[in-house]
């Protein structure tokens, strides 16, 4: 595939018209409480990159939020799903979101519902995020896609006020999607999909915005514009292609593309290493945090293991701005704004990087995917199967 298909990619920054057709699309309250908690952390932020020395004004505007570590499939480079995830397994309760809200909504922008593990697999999620909206928060997940079964699933999706939904679907045909997906069936996906879009045309919603996510391995690196078709025509409105995240050589050479455009690691000969030199830096320390189903606070979603807990918010029965704010979480931060290096979670994670390592494609853009379709020189799915 051409290089300058990932080339203008950048990962936390939607591009600018999806960004903006997103802000008339999500219910967010633009409270003063809110701008103002913006501004501080923002300038906080800024004010410790160039001083080097963290300050914290303000909490993060945005957060994850973790329903569940559990999942129903066993994907092979996920600590969920092969294993390899030593914390203990379990579920967010209802009670326990709703006090955290109670001490967060009215500051954060946006609620990510998602870490390791399928959110749908904690019942009350949906309960969850009608109590979040009524906080005027963007509600977002991140689902593989096998829990809308029915209809009436979609319909109760939709009517929780849910903004934005991401279905992982890394393959264009049963062989390829299980490969990674492994335990997981892609015709479940497909017609969850479609009972999805049946729902929204049906409550004449615009919410959940359907995105579907693709992360680029060796076995279905030809298939990229197969999926923006198969996307289209399921009625999604945005596809993001991701690469690949490994912890192994291993992992390596059995997932990665050959096409090293499409990876955002390179080969030196001895180990997979990435791309680009990482910075003294993460802006994530400031904008967004991470909190299990436990009540554990990791500081990004790259703490699989919660090993860099900062507190548990509900063991402890603490504030979150206090956990926010304190010495663990300071003394992290001033580990990263001076030698990022010695911590090895956060030198293999993307912040920062240069490198583009993924790709978001507005499906209703017929400019840009016409772009897209044309730099990727992948066959249509008609030319395919006519070749066949
Ligand atoms: S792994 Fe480290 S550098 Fe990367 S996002 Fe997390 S805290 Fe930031």
């Amino acid at each position: 595939m051409n290089r300058k298909l990932l080339d203008k990619l950048t990962f936390s920054v939607v591009p600018f018209k999806a960004a903006f057709r997103s802000l008339f699309i999500f219910r967010v309250s633009h409270t003063p409480r809110r701008i103002w908690n913006l501004w501080k952390i923002l300038f906080s932020m800024q004010i410790s990159r160039l001083l080097k020395t963290p300050f914290v004004w303000g909490i993060p505007p945005m957060v994850m939020i973790e329903p569940t570590n559990i999942c129903n499939l066993k994907c092979p480079l996920c600590p969920s799903g092969n294993g390899d995830m030593a914390r203990p397994r379990g579920r967010l309760s209802l009670q326990n979101f709703k006090k955290l809200l109670d001490d967060i909504g009215r500051h954060v922008y946006q609620i990510q519902f998602w870490n390791q593990g399928e959110p749908f697999l904690n019942k009350e999620f949906l309960d969850m995020v009608r109590y979040a909206k009524k906080y005027g928060v963007m509600t977002q997940t991140s689902t593989n896609g096998h829990f809308i079964r029915s209809l009436e699933d979609a319909l109760s999706i939709v009517n929780s006020g849910l903004d934005q939904i991401i279905f992982s679907l890394d393959g264009t045909n049963p062989e390829t999607y299980a490969k990674y997906r492994v335990g997981g069936d892609f015709n479940i996906v497909l017609k969850g999909l479609e009972f999805l879009s049946q729902a929204k045309e049906e409550l004449k919603s615009r919410t959940p915005l359907i995105e579907l996510q693709f992360l680029v391995f060796k076995h279905n690196q030809d298939e990229l514009v197969r999926i923006v078709e198969i996307a289209k025509k399921n009625k999604a409105e945005r596809i993001a292609f991701k690469t690949a995240q490994i912890y192994s050589d291993e992992q390596g050479f059995e997932f990665l593309p050959g096409d090293e455009s499409l990876n955002r690691y390179e080969y030196d000969g001895q180990h997979f290493k990435l791309k680009s030199e990482l910075p003294n830096w993460c802006k994530r320390l400031w904008l967004n945090t991470t909190i299990n189903w436990d009540g554990s606070v990791s500081p990004c979603c790259f703490d699989k293991d919660a090993d860099f807990a900062m507190a548990y918010l509900f063991e402890e029965n603490i504030r979150f701005k206090q956990v926010f704010k304190n010495k663990k979480y300071r003394a992290f931060r001033r580990k990263i704004l001076t030698d990022r290096k010695s911590v090895e979670m956060c030198r293999n994670c993307t912040e920062g990087m240069e490198e583009p390592y993924a790709r978001i494609v507005e499906l209703n853009d017929e400019v840009s995917l016409r772009r897209f379709i044309a730099e990727s020189n992948q066959p249509l799915a008609e030319e395919a199967s006519s070749e066949a």
